[in-house]
């Protein structure tokens, strides 16, 4: 007989399990909703470390040279990133301007400085200095890093400006193209599990009998090391013993916060559609576009592929993104029993696809920055980009406030005092 394995909850349906080891290349999933639960572990953090020290330098490349380069009857205007962000900012923009900042620009740095110093610190079989708090950081400014949507963004510009001007590529867009790569290499190697078992063990906790959530147990799952554990509580509120997070069988009020930041968002959608998105000023007069008119534009200038690119990232994915956290809330609300899998899934694709609306926006930062040619032709981002920023980011919340939990709750028997 073999030793049984740590015991570890589902994050997505709170069942409880034992780790077996798994194949190196594979992944373990949860035997009831599917999520996946941890991956082979990598025996070294080497290849990672390679990974996130070559974007890092990468990165600073992207940022200290010029995206790309227009030439139009001899004037040439080029931009880095935060040349774009500038410009932004300086036609009075400001949400936008910084959302695009964070997304493009801080969170990856924060992100690259981070992995850095945790990798580095393991490497030297160190405990990284405030390893802990690292950890949490690192968890939540991770879905807000968007360089490879920003980087389809700027091909979708370029193709748009191919059309009435010459468009030279700077380094910076092949360093953007490789960053993407090295983000997704970094990020897949980068096991935060397998890191904190180096750091700290977890200890044992014996399960026997019918499977069961960890809730129903009157166990804790933490959302940000892991542990499965029994929290000391102090004062009504329970921590995690190992990284003292604070505790909750289920995300407290999620449902009534996931409902108030999609209402609040699908009151935005219907100005991100309807107001212009860019205005673009010529000799010959100025011209607004809203999303769904620059798409038949990209249509009917023989770039079909790209209008649908457009349309499924900045109409399509908001509005299904709208449905279906609304069907997921009133499944939850009303605790159905409905095809729980499916709706996992749901839940999955949600989460999956919400950053990629970011597209449109994008797009308009990069135009913006490039056509000021004096009064030949400029390009601004019109009031429509900061009501869609503020849908993409709201989803986002939306989507982060509502406990996936809470989907296969109703179908345990017995539940314990909700925290
Ligand atoms: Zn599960
Ligand atoms: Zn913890």
């Amino acid at each position: 007989m073999s030793v049984p394995g740590p015991v570890i909850a589902c994050h997505e349906c709170d069942l409880i399990q034992r780790e077996v080891p798994v194949p190196p290349g594979r992944v373990a999933r949860c035997c009831r909703c599917g999520a996946e639960l941890y991956r082979s572990a990598h025996k070294s953090i080497d290849h990672c470390f390679a990974f996130t020290l070559t974007a890092a330098v990468l990165f600073i490349v992207a940022n200290a040279y010029p995206i790309v380069g227009l030439d139009l009857q001899g004037t040439r205007n080029d931009t880095t990133l935060l040349g774009a962000v500038q410009t932004l900012w300086s036609h009075k923009m400001w949400s936008v301007a910084a959302l695009v900042f964070a997304t493009t620009f801080l969170v990856p740095a924060v992100e690259l400085t981070v992995m850095l110093h945790l990798l580095l610190a393991l490497k030297l079989r160190q405990i990284p200095t405030g390893f802990a708090v690292i950890m949490r950081i690192l968890q939540h400014v991770k879905p807000w890093g968007m360089v490879e949507v920003f980087m389809l963004g700027v091909l979708v510009a370029l193709v748009k400006l191919t059309h009435f001007a010459s468009v030279i590529p700077g380094l910076a867009l092949w360093s953007f193209g490789a960053l993407t790569l090295l983000f997704a290499a970094a990020a897949s190697s980068f096991d935060s599990r397998d890191i904190w078992d180096r750091v700290s063990t977890r200890g044992t906790c014996s399960i026997s009998g019918a499977p069961e959530t960890a809730a129903a147990r009157g166990l804790f799952s933490c959302h940000v090391c892991g542990l499965v554990s029994k929290a000391a509580r102090t004062g009504g509120t329970a921590h995690c013993p190992r990284c003292s997070a604070l505790l909750h069988y289920r995300k407290p009020d999620s449902v009534a916060r996931a409902w108030a930041l999609l209402i609040a968002a699908y009151i935005m959608y219907v100005p991100a559609n309807l107001l212009p998105i860019m205005e673009t000023g010529s000799l010959f007069g100025s011209q607004d576009d809203t999303i769904m008119s620059g798409v038949i534009y990209l249509w009917h200038s023989g770039s079909w592929d790209l209008a649908l690119v457009v349309f499924i990232a900045s109409i399509m994915v908001p509005l299904l993104k709208l449905i279906a956290l609304t069907v997921l809330l009133i499944s939850v609300q009303r605790r159905s029993v409905w095809q729980p899998v499916q709706r996992a899934k749901l839940y999955r694709i949600v989460e999956f696809v919400g950053r990629w609306s970011m597209l449109d926006v994008y797009v308009v930062t990069i135009l913006a920055a490039l056509v000021q040619i004096g009064s030949l032709a400029t390009i601004k981002a019109g009031p429509a980009a900061v009501a869609f920023g503020a849908v993409v980011v709201l989803t986002m919340f939306a989507a982060m406030q509502f406990d996936p939990r809470l989907i296969w709750d109703p179908l345990q028997k017995e539940r314990p005092e909700h925290e």
